[in-house]
């Protein structure tokens, strides 16, 4: 009995992972094309509302009957292999390891049917997903390989899917810039800050500068922010991430206001940082500690944090502008901005997405929305800040408009504090 313990899957007696492990150890011996078949039941969401609302048990009949749907299609001597939570593999032997093969079809139909559990009817995702068997790669990265199919397969509409190394090349480097973020907020010379002049658009003068994250990885070169500030997001990572930012920024624009540039700088906070418990408390004390007045810095965020955390959030934003700090919402007009929200946000500015802007070349070009949000912004009390001017015929009309600041090439791009001081220096 003993032997047996760890080698079968409790909820389904099927044989487990490691078991699939050791068969196709033993699939390496014969020289005849298999495939690789991993069939998933469903996506992790779905799962853990399912055991929210209906518990373990129902979960676990729920994998149980999906068993009985699949012995049936399988032939009576193919075995199947409980390989996770929520996975069954098999293995086939066939003539042409690249062509989808019926079975695989079959089940995904078969499942595209609700299964009935204490008479509730479920509809679950089902993934189906192949990988030609290759005796040279180790069965864990088989597994994975095939694992990442099913998950792809969700993705079209047959729900089958042959391992794709490009989408996998994706997901794989996703994970290679998460695990090396660590080192490099550590080291000193990976990340570094580029600044972004804000000017007045009235007067022309600029009274603040955005710092933007870069950062030079050894191996793969330079990565954008866009790329991996919300691959950090989705991790413990971003506060160690803002927390660099913050008290780079600041130590630099006690520098900057040392060298008679009174210049306030903007940071990006992230959703999960206004989350945070005592977020407020840190940034006050690393201001303070920079040698900075709280008016001094201002801290930009994208309306989409609001769905996390919305009170935390928001008592925290009250208590940043109340002791001086400026807030603005970024990003305006484009994803989840949403018009009824726009009363609740304790924000002073508001920046107008790029995607507004950028389109204003000459006279003539569509500029309807750009003015309305405009005159919404402006009608309840914010400041705006135009991004992405890139025209001087933007530049202009904005400043037509009566748009109180703006950010763009025309005037400048971001570039590093030494050429930020001589770019200020030359403009005086
Ligand atoms: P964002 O906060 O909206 O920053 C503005 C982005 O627009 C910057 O891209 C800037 O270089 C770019 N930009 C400015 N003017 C123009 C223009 O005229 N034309 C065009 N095409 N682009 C312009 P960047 O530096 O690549 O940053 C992208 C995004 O990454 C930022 O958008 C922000 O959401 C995020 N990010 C950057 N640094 C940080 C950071 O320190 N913390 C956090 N949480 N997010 C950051
Ligand atoms: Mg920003
Ligand atoms: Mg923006």
């Amino acid at each position: 009995m003993r032997a047996l313990v760890g080698r079968y899957d409790h909820v389904t007696g099927l044989p487990n992972r490691r078991q699939f492990v050791e068969h196709l150890d033993e699939l390496a011996q014969l020289q005849t094309p298999n495939l690789l078949m991993l069939i998933t039941l469903t996506d992790a969401r779905q799962y853990n509302e399912m055991l929210r609302a209906l518990g373990i048990a129902f979960c676990e009949d729920l994998v149980r009957a999906a068993l009985t749907r699949l012995q049936r299609l399988v032939e009576p001597d193919q075995t199947v292999f409980h390989v996770s939570l929520l996975s069954f593999a098999l293995t086939l032997p066939v003539d042409d390891p690249r062509a989808i093969p019926p079975l695989a079809q079959e089940i995904a139909t078969a499942f595209g049917d609700t299964l009935t559990i204490d008479a509730i009817p479920v509809r679950i995702h089902v993934g189906v997903g192949l990988l030609p068997y290759n005796p040279q790669t180790a069965p864990a990265e088989a597994l994975r390989a095939v694992l990442v199919a099913a998950q792809d397969s969700r993705l079209i509409a047959s729900h089958v899917a042959f391992y794709d190394h490009k989408t996998d090349a994706a997901h794989l480097r996703a994970f290679r810039i998460l695990a090396d973020l660590p080192r490099a907020i550590a080291s000193d010379d990976q990340l570094s800050l580029h600044y972004q002049p804000r000017i007045n658009l009235q007067t022309d003068r600029c009274h603040a500068v955005e710092a933007l994250l870069r950062w030079n990885h050894p191996e793969l070169g330079p990565i954008s922010p866009a790329e991996f500030v919300p691959l950090a997001e989705q991790t413990a990572l971003i506060t160690p991430l803002t927390d660099w930012v913050t008290q780079r920024a600041m130590a630099q624009n006690r520098l900057f206001r040392d060298a008679g540039h009174a210049l306030r700088v903007s940071i990006n906070a992230s959703p999960a940082n206004l989350s945070e418990l005592g977020f407020h408390d840190v940034l006050l004390h690393r201001c303070d500690m920079a040698g900075l007045d709280p008016d001094h810095i201002e801290l930009e965020f994208t309306e989409g944090m609001l769905a996390t955390n919305t009170g935390r959030a928001i008592a925290q934003l009250d208590h940043l502008r109340t002791a001086g700090v400026d807030v603005a919402l970024d990003d305006f007009g484009s994803g989840y901005s949403n018009l009824s929200n726009l009363s609740n946000i304790p924000a002073d500015v508001l920046k107008i997405d790029q995607s507004l802007v950028r389109p204003l070349v000459q006279a003539g070009d569509d500029d309807f929305l750009l003015r309305q949000v405009l005159a919404i912004a402006q009608g309840m009390g914010f400041r705006v800040c135009a991004e992405g001017i890139e025209s001087a015929y933007a530049f202009a009309h904005l400043r037509e408009l009566g748009c109180q600041e703006g950010q763009g090439y025309f005037m400048a791009r971001p570039m590093p504090a030494d050429r930020l001081l001589d770019w200020l220096d030359a403009r005086h």
